[in-house]
This record gives C-alpha cells, structure tokens and sequence, in this order.
C-alpha cells in the first residue's frame, strides 16, 4: 500500500493524508482513487467529513469541497466509490431494512440488471459475482460504481437544511435524491 497525500482544490483548506487503494479491475476509473481517513479530515479542518473506509475519487472530493463552500448544513459523506462487493452489500441492506423487489425496480433505472440479481440466491458472494459480470459486459447499475455519486447522511438534517444542500447541488449541476432506506441524499456529480 502507498502513502499518498491529497488536496482538495476547491476551498484551499483541505489537506487529507490518503491511502491508495489497489483498484479492481474491472472498475473503469479514470482518476486517482484514495481512501478518505475522517480523522486526517478532521485535523486538517476540512468543510466536509467521511465516515472512514469511503472511498472518494478526485471529482468527487472537488464537488464536495464545492458544496460545502455553498452551504450550511454538515456534509458527511456515507458512500462514495463503490466495489462490485460495496454495491452488493448495500443493496442486500436495502431489503434487509424491508425494501422490496419494486422499490429497487423503481430505484434504479435498470430494471434488467435488477431482474438479475433478484433471479439469484440473496448473497453477497452471488451478488457480487453478478455486479462483477455486469460490469465487464460495460452495464452499471449505479453511478456509484463509476466514480460518479455520493452519498451524504441527512438524518441530522433540519428540512431548511435538507433543501438548501438540494438546490446546491443542483446550482453546481449535480443531481440528488432523498433516499429513506437507510435515510441518506444520493447525490450524482457532473462529468
Ligand atoms: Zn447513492
């Protein structure tokens, strides 16, 4: 494992000492990928803050240093840069906290690749096998597995606060939706 060091470029003020993480194969980024320790986040007085263990891709941390320059409310990313496994295992969590098969037909925007992984035994070694082939056939069933999307914890949030992020977001051409299972704002940046 290498050590690296990495700045965020939009606020100046943050300095993240990182860790670089071996990248599967078959995920198709194009950019540096480190893993985020909250606790250098935190020392170095960043605006926003990750749970440890989320793995953030340059153009992710730069949206995030945007979007913390805009808003109020407390940034902290849950999820950011996900494995075939990641992706896997926060769906199985979907259902285990009582989403159905319909709620993730109406989540996710491909109904195929859902019908797969519904057709096969719920697993995370199934469903992980099966992200993995989806993804080298070039199908991805979230932006998270691209490099794309953010997840932020908006439990905390105050209603004003939960609007005033939204249209942030959508002011720096992002997207978002307020998910309820586990409760969060799933946020998809611009290229
Ligand atoms: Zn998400």
């Amino acid at each position: 494992m290498i050590r690296g060091l990495f700045v965020g470029t939009g606020m100046g003020a943050l300095a993240v000492v990182g860790a670089m993480l071996a990248i599967p194969a078959a995920l198709p980024l194009l950019g540096m990928v480190r893993k985020v320790s909250s606790t250098a986040l935190r020392a170095a007085g960043a605006a926003w803050d990750a749970l440890a263990g989320v793995i953030l891709e340059d153009r992710l941390a730069a949206f995030l240093d945007d979007l913390a320059a805009e808003v109020n409310a407390t940034i902290t990313v849950t999820s950011g840069v996900r494995t075939a496994a990641a992706q896997a295992a926060a769906l199985l969590a979907k259902l285990e906290a009582g989403e159905t098969a319909d709620d993730l037909f109406a989540l996710y925007k491909r109904d195929d690749l859902i019908a797969e992984l519904l057709e096969a035994e719920q697993t995370l070694e199934a469903w992980t096998a099966i992200l993995e082939d989806q993804i080298s056939r070039g199908d991805f069933l979230s932006s998270h597995l691209t490099g794309r999307a953010l997840d932020l914890r908006s439990r905390d949030w105050t209603a004003a606060e939960l609007a005033e992020v939204e249209a942030a977001v959508a002011a720096l051409g992002g997207r978002s939706v307020h998910e309820s299972t586990p409760e969060h704002l799933h946020i998809e940046v611009p290229s």
